[in-house]
């Protein structure tokens, strides 16, 4: 399920939506105004961020939004955070633990 943000042309107001179904893209339109003159975003998915970076902006005291954990990068982030604010160091082992968590392969180790 794709999720696309647009900012509309006419009521330059900033807004995501969730396509259910691929043919809705086609038909989109302003959720304030109605208007079919969209530009459409560039998700904020993609923007460029290294994991050093990611780690020094990610605060662990403050809850985040729900779509934070639909980015699997940040998936891991919390524990290694608060691995390092401890002073642990899994080393390699937190890595592939989080790794795990990423790629969904650590539900086919509970399957097991
Ligand atoms: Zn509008």
């Amino acid at each position: 399920m794709p999720i696309y943000e647009y900012r509309c042309n006419l009521c330059k107001k900033e807004f995501s939506l969730l396509f259910l179904h691929p043919e809705e893209i086609s038909r989109v339109e302003c959720k304030f105004c109605k208007s079919s003159s969209l530009t459409k975003l560039l998700s904020s998915f993609c923007v460029h961020q290294t994991e050093e970076s990611r780690l020094k902006n990610f605060d662990t005291s403050k809850s985040k939004g729900e779509n934070f954990y639909k980015d699997s990068r940040n998936i891991g982030l919390w524990a290694k955070k608060r691995m390092k604010e401890l002073g642990v160091d899994l080393g390699p082992k937190m890595d592939e633990i989080v790794e795990r968590g990423r790629t969904g392969k650590i539900l086919d180790d509970y399957k097991k």
